[in-house]
């Protein structure tokens, strides 16, 4: 009985990669502040994805969340930051695969005094947590970080190929009707991977060995990181009859299941992002951004540096610093914000608070699902420059199924990226992308509102990752 059961102890199993980890974290912590009294969450990372993880959130980890080790896989060997990233993922989940997530449940279990874990979630990537669930004889719940349209496209990879074979040059522009669910979208669009690019790619394997899992692994849920009334009907008609014993929980995006958000308050600003907004007018500024991993290439990059100043438009642009070299000679002087420009350009900006932010208009973004669900949240209509991997999937969702913004075809110019920010401020069509991305931020903020539906979905999560 309830009374004599001791309580959940829920494994979180992170991708240690990109922002997946973060992402992932939020989500562990939404769920540490909604569980049961007395259950614990412990958060299995890299010892490296940890450290960064605590630097990231402060001091503010809740007391009933702990942070447990799993191996990365390297040679015991110095120098593990020159290894290429992808290089790092390949070992990474190898590790895994070879009994790295068994060994992270167990010490899970070791370091909360022997409680065993009554149930493992974990970020859907890390597939071999399934096997590592059912060894410890508890149920696998796997959390979907990115668009549900691209789950749907890796579920359905083999049909995809049998279909596609090499024709995904010729056929690129094709819409892929006789496929439900995706049939607004082209060959083109479809993740790097699944029909195109290199199939033998570490996150190409990742993603196919996944849905794979996933269509075996009969996991009691699964929770989707969109909201419903986003995506058309036969997409989540099209995921339930793939994964037919899943409850399909849309409750994203996930930054808004955790109650106050850390990445607004101005210590996460050093640079003063907010405070530079301030000073200007109600929808005026371009904000840019392209994620943690996609970088344009110099040529690319000085287009789009000119192609903000011939905007006009005051401008905002989060941008890693070994990119600064590449841009115009005299841009960061004639931009920098000290210097009495038009622009400030940053290593870092606090993204969910600048997107709430009234002074911002426009959001030049390379379309990762992170980034386009914080715009939506927050009513900003967005130009897309997908670079990898499903971001060109979520662009043609962006700009063809939702309407809330435009996509570019391929690289950015000058021309290209003055027209889309000009447009997105002050054009006809921009005022009707803004419309549309206003309508679906109040179908966010009602989901999130008490009694909402992402609200309900999570209760439900909830309810079934503490059963034990
Ligand atoms: N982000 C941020 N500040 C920045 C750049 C990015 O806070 O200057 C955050 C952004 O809010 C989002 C994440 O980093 O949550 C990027 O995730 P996304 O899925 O958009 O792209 P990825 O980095 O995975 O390509």
């Amino acid at each position: 009985g309830a009374a004599s059961s001791p309580p959940p102890h829920v494994a979180v199993v992170a991708f240690p990669f990109s922002s997946h980890a973060a992402v992932l974290l939020a989500f562990a912590r939404a769920l540490a502040a909604a569980a049961h009294a007395g259950a614990t969450i412990s958060f299995l990372s890299t010892a490296s994805s940890i450290a960064h993880l605590r630097k990231a959130v402060g001091g503010q980890l809740p007391a009933n969340l702990r942070f447990v080790e799993i191996t990365d896989g390297a040679a015991p060997v110095p120098a593990a930051a020159a290894v290429p990233v992808p290089r790092q993922m390949e070992m990474f989940m190898a590790a895994a695969e070879a009994g790295g997530i068994k060994a992270g449940l167990l010490a899970a279990r070791a370091a909360a005094g022997g409680a065993r874990v009554s149930c493992v979630v974990g970020d859907a990537f890390v597939w071999p947590a399934a096997e590592a669930a059912a060894a410890a004889a508890a149920p696998w719940v796997p959390v979907w970080t990115a668009a549900s349209c691209a789950l749907l496209a890796h579920l359905r990879t083999d049909a995809l190929r049998a279909d596609v074979g090499d024709q995904a040059a010729s056929r690129a522009d094709e819409l892929l009707v006789p496929h439900r669910g995706l049939g607004s979208y082209r060959v083109r669009d479809l993740p790097d991977g699944v029909v195109s690019g290199d199939f033998n790619y570490v996150i190409s394997r990742l993603v196919h060995r996944m849905a794979q899992v996933l269509q075996r692994a009969a996991a009691p849920a699964v929770a989707l990181n969109a909201f419903p009334g986003l995506d058309p009907p036969d997409v989540a008609a099209a995921l339930a009859e793939l994964l037919p014993t899943c409850d399909l929980l849309p409750l994203g995006p996930y930054h808004l299941l955790l109650p106050t958000d850390s990445s607004s308050s101005s210590a996460a600003d050093p640079d003063g992002c907010l405070a530079w907004l301030d000073s200007h007018p109600p929808r005026s500024v371009a904000y840019v951004s392209f994620g943690t991993v996609a970088c344009p290439r110099a040529d690319e990059l000085r287009e789009l540096a000119a192609g903000l100043e011939s905007s006009g438009a005051p401008f905002l642009w989060s941008l890693r610093e070994d990119s600064w070299p590449l841009l115009p000679p005299g841009f960061l002087d004639r931009g920098g914000a000290a210097a009495g420009g038009n622009g400030l350009v940053v290593p870092w900006a606090p993204q969910v608070g600048v997107l709430r932010h009234d002074a911002v208009g426009a959001f030049v973004t390379h379309a990762g699902w992170a980034s386009v669900m914080e715009g939506v949240a927050s009513g900003v209509p967005m130009a897309c420059r997908p670079f990898f991997g499903d971001q060109r999937m979520n662009a043609r969702s962006v700009a063809s199924v939702w309407g809330f913004g435009s996509a570019f075809e391929g690289a950015m110019t000058q021309v290209t990226v003055a027209k889309a920010v000009g447009e997105l401020l002050r054009g006809e069509e921009g005022e009707r992308m803004r419309a549309r991305a206003r309508e679906l931020q109040v179908v966010v903020a009602s989901a999130f509102a008490p009694g909402g539906e992402c609200r309900r979905n999570f209760d439900k999560f909830v309810e079934i990752v503490c059963r034990v």
